[in-house]
């Protein structure tokens, strides 16, 4: 595994690459991006954000979603996929909001996470883009990155986020895991666009398959399994 400098020089290079990493998803408070992050679930932020401008009119905050039923809820996310699960666990959480915390999104992993439905990675996209507390949310793009590129390893999304922020000062965590799931999204995808990438030299995987390619007489298929915990 890349060494802590090591792996700050290759981030500098790919937010290079990347400016614009961002949530890709559209809110205006923590309790929209709560909402919105719930629902991105098995689903693209790009179909969350067709659904979520007529929810946040309906149902602005905890106290509205909270008062709302499943059924009604159901009809309106029903595009996001896996539409019943997501309602209960909508107003459960809305609920919950109401009854420990006045409404009010807590900035605090603990709280956040204790709230139905919402896991680590949820809470940790919450915490860095709405609240100001530094968090590196770990999906499926940031293992497989940070997995091929040698700046983590494994397929434990916790522990990667471990060694991801262990190698970085908070500042960069949330902007860390922005870059690399646009990067995931974009270019190193389940099938990757190497020649686009800007940190193909240093790249652990690449350079797997390169020495793999200049042995004719092993198969490249043992080479495409390195370093790719998840596609
Ligand atoms: S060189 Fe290829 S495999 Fe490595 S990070 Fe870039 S796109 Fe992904």
């Amino acid at each position: 595994m890349k060494t802590p400098a090591e792996t700050r020089r290759l981030l500098d290079r790919l937010e290079a690459q990347h400016p614009d990493a961002d949530t890709e998803l559209d809110y205006r408070t923590p309790f929209e991006l709560l909402v919105a992050t719930m629902l991105s679930a098995q689903s693209t932020d790009q179909r969350v954000n067709l659904v979520t401008p007529a929810l946040f009119a309906r149902y602005p905050d905890a106290r509205a979603l909270a008062g709302a039923t499943t059924a009604e809820l159901e009809v309106r996310i029903h595009s996001t996929g896996f539409f019943r699960a997501k309602s209960k666990a909508l107003v459960g959480m809305a609920q919950a909001l109401m009854a420990r915390h006045g409404g009010e999104v807590p900035a605090d992993m603990q709280a956040l996470t204790a709230l139905p439905g919402v896991g680590r990675k949820t809470a940790n996209v919450v915490l860095g883009h709405a609240l100001g507390v530094p968090g590196l949310p770990v999906d499926r793009h940031v293992l497989r990155v940070s997995n091929r590129l040698g700046i983590a390893e494994g397929d434990d999304p916790e522990i990667v986020e471990q060694q991801l922020c262990a190698a970085l000062k908070t500042s960069r965590w949330t902007r860390t895991s922005d870059t690399l799931i646009l990067h995931g999204r974009r270019i190193c995808k389940p099938r990757p666009l190497c020649e686009q990438c800007a940190v193909v030299d240093a790249c652990d995987y690449y350079q797997t398959l390169q020495r793999e390619r200049d042995r004719p007489s092993r198969p490249i298929r043992a080479a495409r399994n390195i370093r790719s915990p998840r596609r």
